[in-house]
């Protein structure tokens, strides 16, 4: 431990195995929107660690209550309840629109999905699942199998879950059926292939109302309606995955309220925890009391930890007093007026677009998606001080560079993101 700062990157190699396109950083410290790396190098983190922090890095009330739940007891196993854990499930009721009430418990976005996708299942005694082209879910059997996005990433993985349908996004920028004006012909479409293709009565559909790793794609509200219909029509449940667009993000506590809808199961994870892997599912006492009826059991090691809950509720209580979701909304609108700037002067930039702080430029070569540009694009901007997120070299859709910074964000960050991103962009287009 007493390796001098240039040290670290050559010794990472040797011991940690990681992906190889994962940036030169060794990161030590953060602060709200900033993070340092160990030759004292500041960046302003539009990526939130990944979404996980919303509250923005090392928040001292955050802080405060990891310490003194540390020392008062951090975790008794999943057989029993605890304080922290009832006051963040009454918390999430509250949150949550009505009839969502009852929470299940776990760590992660993956796992969540997982226990979403079993839970539909064992209440419709059906198995097929429809998801959307693009879409990313998880790591974990049905998650990857519902997850388009993640091709490269189930190498090795043998053959996928049996039954699942994937439907068209509504992806207007590339829109293979009209231009501009949406009338759902991809909805449509989708449903009349996925009919042909499976027996048509789903267990569920899974929907990112923003797709996330699959190039910022804000889903309009007119296919979240046909989506909500759809499920009512077929008896099918509507799981919401919202790993990176809950609890505020797109200027809303969820993104489907956007849409004026309410789904059956809602998935939360990343920015539950404020840096403590803890995730849920919301769902409505009905589902939650046929699953336990029909046998549901979770059994993780991790399930509403009294120290997952206790940082996750000073996490929810620092969203609601600093009034972050408004926060969000605004700043948002800043941030995608930027973008929106940048891509009318920039040739490489396809389209900006996004919902709150979840946005996206699309790099393009000529009209073709450009990831290796993007990559390009993504490297300058992290030489001049801004991590920005979405980079999947290799992969068409992992052209999309996305800004997520915490929702803690300031006006003067926005522009200054705004500013390295077009020297950029200047740079590489030069
Ligand atoms: N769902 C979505 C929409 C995600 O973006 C992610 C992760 N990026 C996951 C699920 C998986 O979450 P985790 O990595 O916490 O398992």
């Amino acid at each position: 431990s007493s390796a001098e700062p240039t040290d670290w990157l050559e010794r990472d190699q040797k011991v940690v195995a990681q992906s190889p396109y994962a940036p030169p950083l060794v990161l030590e410290k953060g602060r709200r929107c900033e993070v340092w790396d160990v030759h004292g190098r500041r960046f302003l983190d539009f990526e939130s660690g990944q979404f996980c922090m919303s509250t923005g890095h090392s928040h001292p009330r955050i802080a405060q209550v990891a310490g003194e739940q540390a020392a008062i007891l951090m975790q008794i196993g999943n057989r029993f309840t605890n304080p922290a854990r009832i006051l963040l499930a009454e918390r999430l009721a509250d949150l949550a629109p009505d009839p969502l009430a009852m929470s299940f418990f776990c760590s992660t976005g993956s796992e969540a999905n997982e226990t979403a996708l079993r839970i539909a299942k064992l209440v419709t005694g059906r198995f097929e699942v429809l998801a959307q082209a693009r879409g990313y879910h998880g790591r974990t059997a049905s998650a990857y199998g519902a997850s388009s996005s993640a091709r490269r990433m189930r190498r090795g993985a043998g053959p996928q879950p049996p039954g699942i349908g994937f439907i068209s996004p509504p992806y207007t920028y590339r829109c293979p059926f009209t231009c501009g004006t949406c009338d759902l012909s991809c909805w449509k479409h989708s449903i009349e292939m996925v009919d042909r293709a499976t027996s048509g009565e789903p267990a569920a559909v899974i929907v990112e109302f923003v797709l996330g790793a699959g190039g910022v794609i804000p889903v309009p509200p007119d296919w979240a309606k046909a989506v909500r219909q759809f499920c009512d029509e077929r008896d099918a449940l509507l799981i919401a995955d919202e790993a990176l667009t809950g609890l505020g993000r797109t200027g809303r506590w969820f993104a489907f309220e956007h849409a004026g809808i309410v789904p059956d199961i809602v998935v939360i994870s990343k920015a539950l925890g404020g840096g403590v892997p803890t995730a849920a599912i919301i769902t409505t006492g009905a589902v939650a009391e046929a699953a336990l009826q029909r046998g549901f059991i979770q059994a993780a090691s991790h399930q509403g930890d009294p120290f997952q809950c206790a940082v996750a509720l000073a996490n929810l209580d620092v969203i609601q007093e600093e009034d972050l979701v408004r926060n969000a909304e605004r700043m948002g609108q800043r941030l995608a007026d930027g973008l929106q700037r940048l891509a009318t002067r920039h040739q490489i930039v396809g389209e900006a677009r996004g919902l709150g702080l979840i946005a996206g430029l699309e790099i393009i070569d000529g009209v073709e998606e450009a990831p290796e540009l993007a990559a390009v694009v993504s490297l300058a901007c992290l030489e001049r001080g801004l991590i920005v997120g979405g980079l999947r070299p290799g992969i068409r859709e992992g052209n999309t560079l996305r800004f997520a910074p915490p929702l803690t964000v300031t006006a003067a960050e926005i522009d200054e993101a705004l500013t390295i991103t077009e020297a950029a962009l200047v740079a590489v287009d030069a």
